[in-house]
């Protein structure tokens, strides 16, 4: 099996949208087993093709304490409720935000054997489907961020200041990202400069990255 190459926001792979996927042959497997690897390799708890360069619908997700799933073709049927949660995206490094999710979902999907699955999930398991779905169709969690105020919610005063270097820095090919790609490098360096803010450097340690 092979690790492969995890693209970074903004890469514009990222935006674009991807193809159900016709035939579960050999290639495909071989495909979801490296991205399976990769995913772990990565300590994240889901990948989705676009995120290893193919525009094809496959993702995979594990949660701690379940299996490892590779899932093809995957649609949410249903979803009820709405949470807030911390999320990350192995695309996005070193960044964590607040976004909106769903409680529950209902989602279906193709195994490798070919079987339809219908699988109902919460907490984690939902939230990293509805994340590496999203990639599916060219959307990152960026995209769902909630406003900047909400930010500011975490506790932290000005007055607690201490500057550090986050040793990060976004790169913007400008002629190939698009408007909204620029919007949300700008939400991302304002997060790095309220990152700073934190006395001990740790911007994500506490959460996942799916
Ligand atoms: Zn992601």
């Amino acid at each position: 099996m092979t690790i492969l190459p995890i693209r970074l926001f903004p890469d514009p792979i990222l935006r674009q949208k991807t193809k159900e996927i016709e035939e579960i042959n050999k290639e495909i497997i071989e495909f979801g087993y490296n991205m399976l690897e990769t995913m772990q390799s990565a300590k994240g708890v889901g990948l989705a093709a676009p995120q290893v360069g193919k525009l094809i619908k496959l993702i995979t997700i594990q949660v701690p304490e379940k299996n490892p799933m590779i899932m093809i073709n995957p649609k949410i049927e249903n979803s009820s409720g709405t949470r807030n949660v911390e999320e990350g995206c192995l695309s996005v490094p070193g960044f964590t935000g607040l976004v909106e999710r769903s409680m529950t979902i209902d989602a279906s999907y193709l195994d490798l054997n070919k079987s339809k699955i219908k699988l109902s999930a919460t907490d984690l398991l939902s939230q990293a489907i509805e994340h590496e779905i999203d990639h599916l169709n060219g959307i990152v969690y960026l995209d769902h961020l909630k406003s900047h105020e909400n930010l500011y919610k975490t506790g932290i005063t000005p007055d607690e200041i201490h500057w550090h270097d986050v040793g990060y820095k976004i790169f913007i090919n400008k002629d190939k990202s698009s408007s909204k790609d620029l919007e949300v490098c700008e939400v991302i360096e304002k997060k790095i400069k309220l990152s700073k803010i934190k006395s001990d450097s740790s911007i994500d340690e506490a959460s996942v990255d799916i």
